[in-house]
């Protein structure tokens, strides 16, 4: 082979009239060969874009003995002329001078053949699945909306704050935590009343994986002033849902000076950003998701962009659900817990568009919410989306440190020490939010089961690679 630097795939198909013509060095995994005794066509893939790059071989010039193990799922390395295509679905193709087979994928094995498998199949193969065309497209949109995430708050002015994974804080009150521990389980240190001695443990007491990093968040934001997190996130709860995971990311801004309205505005700005991102960056990829999936995808995307969320109290969201004359699994009165169905009632069918509801009854929300005036709901914020539900929480934090620490005992909430110290010095409203990552890029794909918008996805009995 000749030394020429090798381009990508997008490149190539990006700004064809500056490649044209000459001759190219492209690297890819075949997805699939086809042809006839003069000439075959196979389509090269790169993982740079959604699209494949046409090579063509004349088999005056390369043996189809050459060709043989040239199946789908094996990689090659390819020099040739890249020239106008005369074939519809594609501007350019390369004419195959020279090519290289790094490695072969043996059609009787290997499990990603042409087309069709459904993605429960791909989910048993989810070390494989990255290289068909939906997880590339799907991986791809996760990576754009990830780079959003910081450029929107980079831009804004708020810090990356980094808050730590193994925390020792037990009453984040998000979710039940998985435990992290060196002690030997089949034979556990035990104090002298029977339990167990977490004074021999790693860090001389128990710890777990965070649920959330917004008590941490906190303590920069009442520092840096803005700052946002955005890391792994563990909850060990026994939910089997296409909307949870057990390892998932998420992303929480914490703002000093802001109060529940600031927080609404920011949390509605940011979404569409993020989604205004992905479809300028990712609109191949959307497209190819829009056909395969979920025809609707482009327009329901276009919708959220260019119309106001509803913002709502959550007394009369269930009025309104009351008033529906709707028959739903889980009963709706003055108190309750929301369920997906009423979300999704409000959402879809009611108001058509995205709801903000606020000012949710206290027993039911954690308990650093800002209590309002009536004493019987706290400033909270979910946004509620359309397919997802809640795809946002947050609230308007309580900085009085009287009335914080007052629901702290309440609770018999212990260890809350340090947090404490944010009201009693210097304490200032503030307020914040958590996206779950993986809801957002769900609903920028359009995929029904979050199992399907993370690489390795992690859920009740299923730790894999
Ligand atoms: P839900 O009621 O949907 O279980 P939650 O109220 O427990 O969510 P919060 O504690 O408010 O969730 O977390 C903030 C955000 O994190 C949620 O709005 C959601 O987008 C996301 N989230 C929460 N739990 C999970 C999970 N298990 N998997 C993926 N995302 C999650
Ligand atoms: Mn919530």
């Amino acid at each position: 082979m000749e030394k020429i630097r090798r381009t990508t795939i997008k490149e190539l198909l990006t700004h064809p009239s500056e490649h044209e013509g000459s001759k190219v060095d492209v690297k890819g995994w075949v997805r699939t060969r086809r042809g006839n005794k003069n000439v075959q066509f196979v389509a090269l893939n790169d993982g740079s874009t959604i699209k494949n790059l046409q090579i063509v071989f004349d088999l005056s010039k390369i043996s189809e003995e050459q060709l043989k193990q040239v199946t789908t799922g094996s990689s090659l390395h390819v020099q040739g002329l890249l020239v106008a295509s005369a074939g519809k679905g594609q501007s350019v193709e390369v004419q195959a001078d020279d090519f290289e087979l790094y490695g072969t994928a043996p059609a009787e094995t290997y499990p990603l053949q042409k087309k069709g498998h459904t993605l429960e199949f791909l989910r048993e193969k989810a070390h494989l699945r990255p290289r068909t065309n939906t997880f590339g497209a799907v991986l791809r949109i996760r990576h754009a909306l990830a780079f959003a995430v910081h450029k929107f708050f980079n831009d804004k002015g708020f810090y990356y704050f980094h808050t730590p994974l193994i925390t020792a804080s037990d009453c984040e009150g998000a979710g039940a935590q998985f435990q992290v521990t060196t002690l030997p389980l089949d034979n556990l240190p035990l104090t002298e009343d029977g339990k167990v001695d977490y004074s021999a443990d790693f860090f001389g007491k128990m710890t777990s994986l965070t649920v959330s990093g917004q008590l941490e968040g906190e303590l920069g934001a009442t520092a840096l002033g803005c700052i946002y997190t955005f890391g792994p996130t563990f909850r060990a709860e026994n939910s089997n849902t296409p909307r949870h995971l057990s390892e998932f990311w998420m992303i929480e801004p914490e703002m000093a000076f802001y109060e529940i309205e600031d927080n609404m505005d920011l949390a509605e700005e940011f979404i569409k950003y993020c989604i205004g991102y992905a479809m300028e960056h990712c609109a191949d990829d959307i497209a190819f998701l829009a056909e395969h999936f979920d025809k609707e995808l482009p327009e329901r995307l276009d919708f959220v962009l260019k119309n106001d969320f509803v913002r709502l109290p959550y007394t009369e969201g269930i009025k309104i659900l009351e008033e529906s004359g709707k028959k739903f699994e889980f009963p709706v009165y003055w108190g309750v817990d929301l369920a997906s169905e009423h979300e999704r009632y409000l959402v879809e069918e009611h108001f058509k568009r995205p709801v903000i509801l606020t000012d949710y009854p206290k027993e039911i929300k954690a308990f650093y919410m800002k209590l309002n005036e009536d004493g019987k709901t706290v400033r909270a914020m979910d946004v509620l989306f359309p397919k997802i539900g809640e795809i946002i929480g947050g609230s308007q934090r309580e900085e009085d440190f009287d009335k914080l620490n007052g629901r702290i005992q309440e609770l018999g909430l212990t260890g809350m020490e340090w947090y404490l110290d944010t009201r009693r010095y210097g304490t200032v409203p503030h307020s914040g939010f958590g996206l779950g990552f993986e809801r957002l890029v769900l609903f920028v794909t359009g995929m029904q089961n979050i199992r399907d918008v993370i690489p390795f996805p992690r859920f009740p009995n299923n730790c894999e690679y």
